[in-house]
């Protein structure tokens, strides 16, 4: 990297090398104290409010994490784990948990099963369903900075605006909401979709109804009896439809591109299967071995389309047999990875 190169926000810089040294007993000492005072902290207190100083301009850290979200969480975790406790995570917002915290539209969850949408390091039995839903989401991943001591380490509502490596100094510096830090170090965690985008539709601007993003979902606004118009088929879309469709007056969908929709096998588990899932953990992690490897298969398949084209012939069924109407079918049959 050039002297002085800069990193724009909202594009993954260029990953800083992660060189873990072994820490001082000094920093040890440090650590265990820090760690307790961030022990039984409720979760979504601020730094300010846990009485920690705001910053120290200038002040060098070996490592500085950028994002609370489930990278920065498992990039923090990480550096405990190696005994390692000269960094810092800078959070810009007042709550960990990135696209879970900021996403609460209705419907939301994951579409990766949660025996594998979840830290190898904190496996989780108490799911609701097979897929988990946002807000169990959310508190699991507060409950796992809370549980590994990281909020101690989380300064909030302090946003990374400019990071700037020299070359002399062999040293990051960072300007921040908060101040100036120097790190040698940087690990950019602000995730890939962290900011709404809005569609560049002519007129958006003078729209006079009510509008706003999946990603920041107005809850206060009464959807009933509404004409709505959704923009986009994407997988938030794919989960909310269904929740308000039954709500609206009409309701009307703008699709540029056809996305493939299977079945998902949410299944829900009940309290027999959760506590079979706590005494017998080798079940989970089996689990989590299987998900792991069809997902890889899925992916080796996206990069050779021929091999999914069984899975595109039980989708186009699964379509003659959901939408009659064979010019709607036709518009809705995905023109990616296979033939129509
Ligand atoms: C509705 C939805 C469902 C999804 N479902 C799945 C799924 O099923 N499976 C899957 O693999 N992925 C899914 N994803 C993708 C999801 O984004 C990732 O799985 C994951 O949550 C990304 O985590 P992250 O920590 O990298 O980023 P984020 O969760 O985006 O976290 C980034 C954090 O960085 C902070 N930040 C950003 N910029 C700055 C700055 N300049 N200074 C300080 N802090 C900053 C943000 O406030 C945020 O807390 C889904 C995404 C959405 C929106």
């Amino acid at each position: 990297m050039k002297q002085d190169d800069q990193v724009t926000l909202q594009t993954v810089a260029e990953p800083a090398d992660l060189v873990l040294k072994k820490p001082s007993r000094k920093a040890k000492s440090a650590s265990a104290a820090s760690a307790r005072a961030g022990a039984n902290q409720p979760n979504s207190q601020t730094t300010e409010q846990r009485g920690r100083s705001t910053t120290m301009p200038g002040r060098v850290y070996d490592t500085i994490i950028i994002g609370a979200g489930i990278s920065g969480l498992a990039a923090a975790y990480k550096l405990n784990q190696a005994g390692y406790q000269d960094y810092l995570v800078l959070e810009k917002a007042g709550r960990v948990g990135g696209t879970w915290r900021d996403n609460t539209y209705p419907g939301c969850g994951c579409d990766v099963p949660s025996a594998l949408y979840s830290f190898s390091f904190a496996p989780s039995h108490g799911w609701s369903h097979l897929f988990a839903k946002q807000p169990e989401i959310l508190r699991y991943l507060e409950d796992v900075a809370t549980r590994f001591q990281l909020y101690a380490k989380i300064e909030f509502h302090n946003e990374l605006q400019d990071a700037r490596w020299n070359e002399t100094e062999q040293m990051w510096g960072l300007n921040t909401s908060k101040g100036r830090y120097r790190a040698r170090t940087v690990i950019f965690s602000t995730g890939p979709i962290t900011e709404p985008q809005l569609p560049k539709i002519k007129g958006i601007d003078s729209f006079k109804g009510e509008m706003f993003h999946s990603a920041r979902w107005n809850h206060a606004y009464d959807l009933r009896g509404k004409r709505i118009a959704v923009i986009g088929t994407g997988a938030s879309a794919i989960q909310f439809i269904p929740k308000i469709q039954p709500l609206a007056k009409e309701l009307y969908i703008f699709q540029r591109t056809a996305p493939w929709v299977l079945p998902k096998p949410d299944l829900p588990l009940n309290q027999m299967m959760k506590s079979t899932l706590a005494k017998f953990p080798v079940i989970q992690q089996r689990w989590r071995g299987a998900v792991s490897q069809s997902l890889n298969l899925i992916n080796f398949g996206l990069r050779h389309p021929p091999l999914l084209e069984p899975v595109n012939v039980l989708s186009r069924q699964l379509l003659k047999l959901q939408v009659k109407d064979p010019a709607l079918r036709q518009a809705v049959t995905p023109q990616f990875f296979g033939r129509l």
